[in-house]
């Protein structure tokens, strides 16, 4: 029995080893005079000894990580000194295999000489491995995206703080960017997210090979991946980087055996040149992929103060649009269709304006973004939709009998339906008009939703009599089996394809082949944007049905509409 502290010296007489073997950890039993070490079997098997192996200090000291020696010496010292209550340390130990693991290390002197030098020692080991591997999972789950296995917002986020240490290399420039797959949601829509999710996998293996190991590629969410060009010298790697990039990605993917075309849009932020946090810098290059994307994709950006200033416009404009249709500041223009053949018009489209109390007039090309990231359009669509329904009533006995406005509706209508609006059919009824007095202007997206909701509300208009048509047509991901699918009435040649339409130019054949595949399919077509007199002959002699543009008429004010069409009769 030691006398001081009444503990057995002898470990195969004493009762707290059998209490702590019982609870399965590794105990050690220090004695400092001869550096002789008892320990439990646990312990051994801990460190890879032999059981029965007699070990000193020195044996399990040499088991101890080099990088974490030093700091176990000091922190057992400090207790050795009476400097501290217990012995504590985390630090990892060399086990059977050589594997590294990691330990939790406590003790206590028992024992101390009249001088008060540490004469025994007692504690336990403890194998943290299985707490560090759930620790590291959840770190990685926090950090990785699971899909990719590339780093995550986070993880980008800690990189770029690191890259951006204020006290390194003042010249030190990096490039951040942000990467948007253009059209993914469709493809993702068509084939099924099992492809969708490869697809991106794909892509994220593309993007990594553009780029150096000191670069970070992460997945940020959906289909945008963010880049950190780390100790940028010059533009010249970014460039190169930039464009092997947009390359890359507009590769063909094969998702079985088609292959599926991708262009991707990049926006570009530097630093310190246009912030100097990853926030801020992150936002800068969203920013600029926001005008990648508007100026027709598959292409980068980089930011700019103008950028910033059209972004902080786009925030006010959202909140001036709030109060816009309680104070009565929009009003709808009416943009003749007319009948190539007759020269007819009974057709017109219902298009939005936003007189702004300060700022003037502004188009919708303005303001439907930002009423659509709101949600506002919602609202904004229904009070269009009624304007659209009194006047077509009124045009009817005033024009012609069969006059049909067509509406726009956007795809975030049909995606977040209103309860509380009497559905447009009823509507329609209440005033005396039957469904073919609307027309329901929607864009190629729209098809390719899977959502039955959006399916069953594009089988309720056609039901119902309300004319359906593919606004824009050729400029989004057409897919020509899906206009089977739905029962189109309409199909709308966009702009781009009349703009520069001369005789035996390409946009001329592709306008002839969308006409005749339109009318294979029972559907009419009507060109957009016509603005001369060649365009209109060339769309009348290739057999298109209807035309609108400013060659016919700007649109115009419902009174300025009537007054035109006196001028008809
Ligand atoms: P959109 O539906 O394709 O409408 C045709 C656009 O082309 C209109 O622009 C029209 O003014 C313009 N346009 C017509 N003829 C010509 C021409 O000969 N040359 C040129 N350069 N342009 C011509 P607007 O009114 O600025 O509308 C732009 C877009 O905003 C519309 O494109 C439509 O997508 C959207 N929009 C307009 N009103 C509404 C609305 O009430 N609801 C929704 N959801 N979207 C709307
Ligand atoms: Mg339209
Ligand atoms: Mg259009």
């Amino acid at each position: 029995m030691d006398s001081q502290t009444g503990y057995c010296l002898d470990p195969t007489l004493c009762v707290w080893p059998l209490a702590l073997d019982a609870i399965c950890d590794s105990w050690w039993d220090w004695h400092l005079s001869t550096s002789r070490l008892f320990g439990s079997a646990d312990l051994l098997h801990l460190y890879g000894l032999a059981s029965g192996q007699t070990v000193s200090v020195h044996d399990l000291n040499r088991l101890i990580h080099p990088e974490d020696a030093l700091r176990v010496q000091r922190d057992r010292q400090a207790h050795l000194e009476g400097r501290t209550p217990v012995y504590y340390s985390e630090h990892r130990v060399q086990g059977p295999e050589g594997r590294w693991k990691w330990i939790l290390s406590r003790g206590q002197v028992l024992s101390r000489d009249r001088q008060g030098q540490p004469l025994r020692m007692v504690g336990t080991d403890t194998d943290l491995s299985a707490q560090k591997d759930a620790e590291h999972q959840v770190w990685q789950q926090s950090h990785f995206d699971t899909l990719t296995l590339l780093p995550n917002r986070r993880m980008l986020s800690d990189r770029f703080t690191k890259a951006m240490n204020p006290h390194g290399n003042s010249d030190l420039q990096l490039a951040c960017l942000l990467i948007d797959l253009d059209h993914f949601k469709e493809v993702n829509d068509t084939f099924g997210h099992e492809r969708g999710d490869a697809l991106l996998i794909e892509a994220a293996h593309r993007i990594v090979r553009c780029v150096r190991d000191t670069d970070t590629v992460a997945r940020m969410g959906g289909d945008e991946f963010a880049v950190l060009i780390n100790g940028l010298q010059n533009t010249g790697y970014l460039e190169r980087v930039l464009s092997q990039l947009l390359h890359v990605l507009s590769d063909p993917f094969y998702l079985g055996a088609d292959p599926v075309f991708l262009s991707a849009s990049i926006g570009v932020s530097i630093y310190p040149d246009h912030a100097c946090g990853a926030d801020d810098l992150l936002r800068n290059a969203d920013q600029a992929l926001y005008v990648a994307k508007g100026a027709g994709r598959g292409r980068f950006h980089y930011f700019t103060p103008e950028l910033q200033q059209a972004a902080q416009m786009r925030v006010r404009l959202g909140q001036d649009l709030r109060l816009a249709l309680p104070e009565q500041q929009f009003f709808v223009v009416y943009q003749p269709i007319m009948e190539l053949a007759t020269g007819v018009i009974h057709k017109a489209e219902a298009l939005i304006r936003w007189q702004h109390p300060t700022r003037g007039l502004i188009g919708p090309a303005d303001f439907i973004p930002i009423a659509e990231a709101t949600g506002l359009i919602v609202e904004m669509g229904e009070w269009v939709f009624q304007q659209a329904a009194r006047q077509v009533r009124a045009w009817r006995t005033m024009l012609h009998p069969k006059f049909q406005i067509s509406v726009n509706k956007s795809p975030v209508q049909f995606q977040k339906p209103s309860s509380t609006h009497t559905p447009w059919m009823t509507q329609l009824q209440q005033l005396g008009l039957g469904g073919d007095s609307i027309v329901v202007e929607i864009t190629e997206g729209l098809l390719l939703s899977n959502s039955d909701g959006v399916i069953d509300q594009l089988l309720q208009l056609s039901d119902d009599g309300i004319g359906v048509s593919l606004d824009d047509f050729g400029t989004g991901y057409s897919s020509l089996s899906y206009l089977q699918k739905f029962d189109i009435d309409f199909v709308k040649i966009d702009q781009s394809f009349v703009r520069h339409l001369i005789a035996d130019s390409t946009d001329l054949a592709l306008c002839k082949a969308i006409i005749a595949m339109a009318h294979a399919l029972d559907m009419k077509v009507i060109a957009e944007g016509v603005e001369t007199q060649l365009q209109r002959n060339l769309l009348t002699a290739a057999g298109c049905d209807y035309a609108q543009g400013y060659g016919i008429s700007k649109p115009m004010l419902p009174a300025d509409f009537e007054a035109l069409m006196a001028t008809f009769k």
